[in-house]
Formats: C-alpha cells, sequence, structure tokens
C-alpha cells in the first residue's frame, strides 16, 4: 500500500468528512463493497500495529509505594517512630520504622497483586468488531483492524476505530465520551447517500463519521476504517489510556472512616496514659518524661490493627479469582461484596435461565395446526398433520410461513463436530431448521427472491421485515411477537393460500395454547408491495399485513438453572424473570423452573409490561414484590423495576445484554452483563458471565457470601489481640505497674503475627451453610451487638492472660522482666492459634470429610501454612539472641513453653462458648 504506507502522518492529518466515500476508499486503497483483501489485512497489521490504545503506565512503582504512607495510621507510627528517636531511642524508633516500611511493603506488594489480577481479567473480555474482508462478513478481535477495513455497525457496538461513513440506516451514535454530548447523535448521510462536509466542521456534527469508543444506540451502518490506535480521536485527546483500578469498596470505606474516629479516640487515650504516667513518681536520675512515652507509644501502636487493611484486599482479590474460575468475571470490585448482600436476583429467560437452544414443534397455519418432529437444529424431520407426515408442497399457505421463516432471516445453520448449531440467533436457527424439515433452500430462495431492503430485529418493536423480489412481484416478510405483528394483519389465507379474513381469536387461542407449554411463539406475516418500492420502513408495517401462520418453538430450561433458582430461594434471595417474552410462556418456564410463590402468593404471578406501565408508584412497589415473572417487559421498563425494588430496601443484581438494558445495569446494585451481549451492555456491567449461565449468578453470590465472611473473621480475629493490648497497658499504667509489653513487641504481634495468620483467613473453604441463611440485612454494621460482645470478651481473655503471665513470672525467683514480658507474649500468640482454628471453618470441614464427605477441604495448606509460619517466627522471638537484643525478649526453655502452653488452653473453652452466640460460620 504505497500511499497510505508513505504519508500514514498524512492520512491521519486528513480531513476524511470533507471527502467523497469513492476518494476515501481510493485514497486507503479499499472497496466500499468488498473491503480489503486478506492478504493485504496482515501486510497493514504488520505495518502499522495492533488497534489499541497505548496503555498509561499508571503512577510509578516507587510513587505508589510512598503513597502507602499517606495513611493516617502510618503516619501516627512514623511520629510515635519520631518520638522515640527524639528522646535518643534510636533502636526503638529505627524498628518502628523498620515495620511500618514492611507494612508498607507487604500492602504495596498485595495490592499490585490484586489489580493485576483484575486486570488481567478486564483484558481477557475482548471487544469484537464485525468486518467485510474479500467480500465476506467476519467477527474480528477489535484490535486486528487496519486503516482501510469495511467496518459494520450494528445497535449495541462499541465503535472499534475512526470510520468514515458509507451507509447508515437509522443510525444513532452516543459519543458523549468524546464530545459531552449526552443524547446519541443521528448519522445521515443525506439524499444522495454519501454527505460531504465542509472542511471546518466540527467534530460533534460530522454526521459521515463515527468515532472509536462511542457506542451505537440504535440502527446500523457502515464505513471505512480511517484511523487506528492512537491516531484516533479519542487516542488523540486521552493520548493514553488510564486503566486505574480502584480497590475502594463500600466495605473498605466503612472501614477507613471507622479508623479515622478510632484514631481520634486512640489519640485521646494516649494522651490520658501520658500524663498519668508524667504524675508518677521517678528513680532518681530517670527522666518523668522519657518515661512517659512508652506506655503512650504502646498504647497507639497496640490500638491499631495494623495488619487489617492488608488482609482486606488480600481477601477481595482471593474473591475475584475465585469467581473468575466460576465464569462471573468482576469488573467492578465492590461487586465482590454487594453480591454477598444480594436479595434479589432479576434474570432474562432467554438464554440465561433456558438453554437458547430452540427447535420449532408447532405450527399453525391456514387454519391448521402442524406439528413437526427432530431436535436441535438438525434438518431431520418432518412436519405432521393429525400425526401423519404431510407433503408441504401441497398446503402452500404452510410452505409460504415456512420460506418467510426461511428467509426474514439474519442466521444460518452450520455443521460443526457432528452437531448442527445456529449462526446469530437461535429464534432464527428453529425457523430456519424447520424449513428445511419441508426441503426449503436459504440459498436458493435468497437467489430467487433476492433481499432489497430490511429491518433487523429490536426488542423494542419485536419484530423484523425485509423486502425482496420476486418473480411475481415485490413482497415483504415480517416475523415477530403475536401482539406486535397479528394487530397489523388486515387478512389472512386459508390452506389452499385464497385470501380468508384473520380469526384473531382463533389465532390468540392457539398462541395460549403454545405458550401454555412453553413454546416461544412468533408470528409471521407478509405484504405485498408496489414495484417502484425500494426499501422498508416502520411505516410501512403500519397495517395491510397478510397473516401466514404462527410457529412454536421450545426452548428448555437449562438443568443447572433450575438447580440454581432453588439454591437462591433457599438463601432468601428472590428470583425474578424479566423477559421481552409473552407471558404464558414465561410464566410456564418459571412454573417448570420451580419459581416460587413469593411471600404473600400462593399463586405464581406475573405481569406484562403494559400493566408495570400503567401503574402508579404504590401498585408498582406492590406489583414488584408480589411478581416473579415480568413479561413482554421493554428495556427501558427494567429500570423502572429495579428501582422500585431498591425503594423496597431490595439490594438487586439484575441481568442483560441489549443496548437498553445500560441504564438498568447501572443503576441495579450488581449489573451482570452477558459475555454473548453487546459490548454498550457490559461496558455498564459490575460483572460479566461469560457463560451467559444463571448458574454462574449462584455461583457469584455463593462466592461473595464467603469473602464477606471471611472478612468478618479477619476482624474478630484481629481486633481482640488490640483489645488485650490496650487494656493492658491501659490498666498497669493507671494500677501504677510495670508495662508487661513494649511497644516493639506489640509491632511484632500486630504485624509479622497478625498478618501469617490472618491472611489464610482469606483462602478459608466455603462454609456448607452459606446458601442456607438469609441474606444480611443492607444496613448491618459491621460490628454488629453479638461481634462487638465476641471482640470484648476475647480481649478481656487476652488481658488476662498477658497481665496475669506477666504478673506471676515477675514475681517468681527466677524471673526476669523480659523473661515475664517473652512468656506473656507466647501465651498470647498460643491462645491465638485455637482461636484461630476456632473460626476457621478448616476443623469442622475435616471432620467432614474424615466422616465420608467428597467435598474438597480447600484453604487447609494456608492455614496451615500460617500456623507453622507463626511458631517459627515465635520461637525466633524467644530463642534468637539477635531478636532478643532488639525486642528485649529472653529465651525461654521447655518447661517454660509448657507453662505456656498450658495457659492458652482455656481458651478454647472461651472461644467455644463465644462461638454459641456469634457463629462465625
Ligand atoms: P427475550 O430475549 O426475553 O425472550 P426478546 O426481546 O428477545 O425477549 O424477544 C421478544 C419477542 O420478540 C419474542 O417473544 C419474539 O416473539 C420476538 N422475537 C424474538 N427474536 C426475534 C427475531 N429474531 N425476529 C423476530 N422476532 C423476534
Ligand atoms: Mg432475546
Amino acid at each position: 500500500m504505497p500511499a497510505t504506507a508513505a504519508n500514514d502522518v498524512d492520512v491521519a492529518e486528513q480531513s476524511w468528512h470533507y471527502l467523497e466515500r469513492s476518494k476515501v476508499a481510493t485514497t486507503l486503497e479499499t472497496n466500499l463493497e468488498n473491503g480489503l483483501d486478506p492478504a493485504e489485512v496482515a501486510n497493514r497489521q504488520q505495518q502499522f500495529g495492533s488497534n489499541e490504545l497505548t496503555v498509561k503506565a499508571g503512577k510509578p512503582a516507587w510513587l505508589k509505594f510512598i503513597l502507602q504512607f499517606n495513611q493516617p495510621l502510618l503516619i501516627i507510627l512514623l511520629s510515635a517512630g519520631l518520638i522515640k528517636a527524639l528522646i535518643g531511642e534510636w533502636l526503638n524508633a529505627s524498628v518502628i520504622w523498620g515495620v511500618t516500611t514492611t507494612n508498607a511493603i507487604i500492602s504495596f506488594v498485595q495490592e499490585a497483586g490484586a489489580e493485576k489480577k483484575i486486570d488481567a481479567l478486564a483484558k481477557a473480555v475482548t471487544t469484537e468488531a464485525t468486518v467485510i474482508r474479500g467480500g465476506k462478513k467476519l467477527r474480528v478481535p477489535s484490535k486486528e483492524l487496519v486503516v482501510g477495513d469495511l467496518v459494520t455497525l450494528t445497535s449495541g457496538d462499541k465503535v472499534p476505530a475512526d470510520l468514515r461513513l458509507i451507509k447508515v440506516r437509522d443510525l444513532q451514535i452516543d459519543e458523549s465520551g468524546l464530545t459531552g454530548e449526552s443524547v446519541a447523535v443521528e448519522k445521515e448521510l443525506g439524499q444522495s447517500g454519501d454527505l460531504v462536509l465542509p472542511q471546518e466542521t466540527p467534530l460533534a456534527e460530522r454526521d459521515n463519521m463515527a468515532y472509536a469508543g462511542s457506542f451505537v444506540t440504535f440502527g446500523q451502518g457502515s464505513g471505512i476504517v480511517i484511523a487506528i490506535a492512537n491516531k484516533t480521536e479519542t487516542g488523540k485527546i486521552s493520548q493514553l489510556l488510564d486503566r486505574h483500578i480502584d480497590l475502594t469498596t463500600p466495605l473498605t470505606r466503612k472501614f477507613n472512616e471507622f479508623s479515622q474516629n478510632w484514631l481520634l479516640f486512640v489519640l485521646g487515650m494516649a494522651t490520658l496514659t501520658f500524663a498519668v504516667r508524667l504524675g508518677r513518681p521517678v528513680p532518681a536520675g530517670v527522666s518523668a518524661f522519657k518515661e512517659a512515652v512508652e506506655p503512650a507509644v504502646a498504647l497507639i501502636v497496640g490500638a491499631i490493627p495494623e495488619g487489617l487493611p492488608a488482609v482486606i484486599t488480600v481477601t477481595l482479590a482471593v474473591g475475584v479469582s475465585r469467581m473468575a474460575t466460576r465464569h462471573a468475571i468482576v469488573r467492578k470490585l465492590p461487586a465482590v461484596e454487594t453480591l454477598g448482600g444480594a436479595t434479589v436476583v432479576c434474570s432474562d429467560k432467554t438464554g440465561t435461565l433456558t438453554e437458547n437452544q430452540m427447535t420449532v414443534q408447532e405450527i399453525y397455519s391456514g387454519g391448521e395446526s402442524y406439528s413437526v418432529t427432530g431436535t436441535g437444529y438438525s434438518p431431520e424431520g418432518e412436519i405432521q398433520l393429525n400425526q401423519l407426515p404431510i407433503n408441504v408442497s401441497q398446503s402452500p399457505t404452510l410452505q409460504e410461513c415456512l420460506q418467510a421463516g426461511l428467509i426474514c432471516n439474519d442466521s444460518h445453520l452450520e455443521f460443526k463436530d457432528n452437531n448442527w448449531i445456529a449462526i446469530g440467533d437461535p429464534t432464527e436457527g428453529a425457523l430456519i431448521a424447520a424449513a428445511k424439515k419441508a426441503e426449503l433452500s436459504q440459498q436458493v430462495l435468497e437467489k430467487s427472491m433476492p433481499r432489497l431492503d430490511s429491518i433487523p430485529f429490536e426488542s423494542q418493536f419485536q419484530y423484523m421485515a425485509t423486502l425482496h423480489q420476486t418473480p411475481t412481484g415485490k413482497v415483504l416478510y415480517v416475523k415477530g411477537s403475536v401482539e406486535s405483528v397479528l394487530s397489523r394483519c388486515g387478512s389472512s389465507l386459508d390452506t389452499q393460500g385464497n385470501p380468508a379474513e384473520v380469526d384473531r381469536e382463533q389465532a390468540h387461542h392457539q398462541v395460549d395454547e403454545m405458550a401454555k407449554q412453553g413454546l416461544r411463539v412468533l408470528a409471521i406475516a407478509k405484504k405485498v408491495v408496489p414495484e417502484s418500492q425500494n426499501s422498508v420502513n416502520h411505516s410501512d408495517l403500519e397495517s395491510g399485513l397478510i397473516f401466514l401462520g404462527l410457529q412454536g418453538m421450545i426452548d428448555p430450561p437449562r438443568a443447572e438453572a433450575i438447580a440454581a433458582v432453588q439454591a437462591c430461594q433457599t438463601a432468601g434471595i428472590q428470583v425474578k424473570m424479566i423477559t421481552g417474552d409473552h407471558i404464558a410462556t414465561a410464566k410456564a418456564i418459571a412454573r417448570r423452573m420451580g419459581f416460587r410463590k413469593t411471600k404473600h402468593n400462593r399463586e405464581l404471578v406475573a405481569y406484562t409490561g403494559a400493566q408495570l406501565a400503567a401503574m402508579d408508584k404504590n401498585e408498582l412497589a406492590e406489583a414488584v414484590e408480589a411478581g416473579s415473572v415480568f413479561a413482554r417487559v421493554a428495556p427501558e421498563q427494567k429500570l423502572r423495576l429495579v428501582e422500585a425494588l431498591q425503594l423496597q430496601g431490595e439490594i438487586v443484581a439484575m441481568t442483560g445484554d441489549g443496548v437498553n438494558d445500560a441504564p438498568a445495569l447501572k443503576q441495579a446494585d450488581i449489573g451482570i452483563a452477558m459475555g454473548s451481549g453487546t459490548e454498550v451492555s457490559k461496558e455498564a456491567a459490575d460483572m460479566i458471565l461469560t457463560d451467559d449461565n444463571f448458574a454462574s449468578i449462584e455461583c457469584a453470590i455463593e462466592e461473595g457470601r464467603s469473602v464477606y465472611k471471611n472478612l468478618l473473621k479477619a476482624i474478630s480475629f484481629i481486633l481482640p489481640v488490640n483489645g488485650g493490648e490496650s487494656m493492658t497497658i491501659l490498666l498497669s499504667t493507671l494500677l501504677g505497674r510495670e508495662l508487661p509489653i513494649l511497644s516493639l513487641q506489640i509491632l511484632w504481634l500486630n504485624m509479622l503475627n497478625s498478618i501469617t495468620m490472618t491472611v489464610p483467613l482469606a483462602f478459608e473453604p466455603k462454609s456448607p451453610g452459606v446458601m442456607q441463611q438469609q441474606p444480611r440485612s443492607a444496613n448491618e454494621p459491621l460490628l454488629t451487638a453479638s461481634r462487638i460482645k465476641r471482640i470484648i470478651a476475647i480481649s478481656l481473655y487476652n488481658w488476662t492472660v498477658i497481665f496475669g503471665m506477666f504478673e506471676w513470672v515477675r514475681q517468681a525467683d527466677w524471673g526476669t522482666i523480659e523473661l515475664a514480658r517473652t512468656m506473656a507474649i507466647q501465651a498470647l500468640v498460643m491462645g491465638r492459634i485455637f482461636y484461630l482454628l476456632s473460626l476457621s471453618q478448616l476443623l469442622p470441614s475435616l471432620i467432614a470429610k474424615f466422616s465420608g464427605s467428597k467435598e474438597e477441604v480447600s484453604g487447609a495448606p494456608a492455614l496451615g501454612v500460617g500456623i507453622v509460619l507463626a511458631v517459627i517466627l515465635q520461637i525466633i522471638f524467644a530463642n534468637s539472641p539477635f531478636i532478643n537484643g532488639i525486642f528485649e525478649t529472653a529465651p525461654m526453655n521447655l518447661d517454660q513453653w509448657l507453662i505456656c502452653f498450658g495457659v492458652a488452653l482455656p481458651m478454647i473453652g472461651v472461644a467455644l462458648s463465644v462461638n454459641r452466640f456469634d457463629p462465625p460460620n
């Protein structure tokens, strides 16, 4: 491609909106009908690289590291170190700084790991584009596009590169990301079909251009790629794509708020301690000031749970990757938490609850009811009347009904791996298979009745229409929902193809019969139009259609979705079906799937979109709670449903795949998009299901609940140690006793010991009971009354151990002050190990395993490693001369170890009784 290759820059600077499309094609050496040649594409990919914005490096690692210190907690610790340094206790100061830095390193590494995980997941979700290359339509990853490619757009697509539009049909594009204009703009090419704009036309008014990163909200179009990657307008503005990942969630925010207040309180208490100690007499030659600093610093260090933030990040990250292995990709971290609290799941029917494997089973045409045999998309099967096979060519109306279904159709069937599959819309695949059973061929018909124009299917219109040139004149074929098609029919045909009256009553009766069996029903019609007509508009379909018949297809529920609906209901989560399909069809499927009647209703209650639209606020509030099926719902109504449910205090998860689902997905507490859905919906969602399956939602909720439980366990585990330590310091100071534990020792406990023992909690096996419990209430505080009681009880026990052990050893004639402190700490840590085991799901699941459960015990290695590591660290703490020097500890002999162990044993009893009023699982 000499011209473009040489003037790559010039090409990027061209005013493409100012060129005729033929000129665009020659400049870029491409073809307006067939696009580029595949060989040329490969060439250009080599030369110009991939259509991806350069990712901004983000903040440099060192800056991120420094920012770790920008937390009140760490600043206070650093200042505590500074005070120590000022009074000349350099060793103390450097250990405080050292440990604080270690903590920053740990959380830096954890955070980087979590970010990487989420980022990798986000990248795994690729954007695709439809291109025409060498005359063939293909789906390719957007990053493979090159300048000159011919791209087609349909509603829901993300514009993959900057395009000079060459064809449009009602095309509307949301360019808000680029222009700030929040209303979608209509792209028009004028009468001639090729609009050329003045050179100075501002970006927002260029009707013949589509820009990368904007979204197609309506209609179709096609265009030639004129710029890719950083050369696109978006690329120029932002220069670099900021892939910033936000690690804050409602819980971390709540926690931060709590820490701020807690910090103030702790500072107050520290001042008090300082004052009390200052007022006490000191031995001669000792500075009262210096003596008073230690308890104050120790109290600050002891009362702050330094290790907790790191543990929270790890727990959330573990949740994210567990969900990913179960087909749920979390796009926004808070979803992990919110999922665990979901009270209502609103799910699409088709494809999510059902297989999306459709097969026509019944046809009503020309006043007769036929049945169709065969399964799947295979052309094997026959059409029967009264259980006897018929020759379709003898029933012209039936034949035309099948034929219409076959060519008013944008999909096709393929034989792959010994199996017939539908490429495109499964509903359309079913119509093709049915027609094939009557020996009709898509290829032959497409030749003999070429398509002149079409209106593709859009949920909001519920029909599709195509205009054909037939040997006998121009004909319009329409297929769609019964409501949208039948009302527009003025006449019908009898079996033999003679004009007849439309028997609406009979037709509706037939629809009801089919829908009650769970069949999805499509109505089919035609219209003869004048020879002068070359295009089709919605207005052409307003009246005068000739009714050809109905085709009813099954779409069986997914077996795993049935189980998942049950599981959700057991877990106290209401499941509601929201569908564009017929109310009777939807109800039949819901019944088959065991949708439970709601609290107030013994009957399964269903509403249609039309009924909802007529309701006022109060009626709607009642309906959203009472109903479990909402049929013929327009995408716009989903938003109203979500809002009404939220007003009732529900935490709503809502699925969606269409272009118009985005507002509802954003409004929902958890917006869930389908992997096969539109780019618009994926962009708006918090989570994407890679397999479109309802069962994956249930898995994600289960993981979400487990994550929350594990976070609570971490909090319940860490806080009582802080409680015990601060009580010790406060009381000993007030009582005028020696400090049983020093600030450095506290740091050791709160950081090294806490992190090694708490991180494994993030890997906790799921408790079997998570999906047996009711959802936690939306306004449940982090610290409930029983959780506070638990923390106080264990804190008191910890205090008893530290204080008691210290005082006892101190008074023994072999007890030095160093040994007393060391033994107090060892007893505390041993008790902590028992406490950890009492919170963990490990022992119960091991016991279950030994008594025959097949469930694998996950997380055991992590917990084991954590405990072993903690024990090793404690041995070093007491028995390494180097550590003895720094942390003012003393070596222990076996007897002393055993004494500590003995003192820790009662923790088992305490922990078990606490578990009674505050069950951790
Ligand atoms: P859902 O996906 O929830 O079943 P849709 O909005 O896709 O709902 O479909 C609504 C109705 O539109 C269907 O019940 C059917 O009658 C009709 N319909 C669905 N797909 C097509 C299609 N490809 N062409 C014409 N009509 C369709
Ligand atoms: Mg659909």
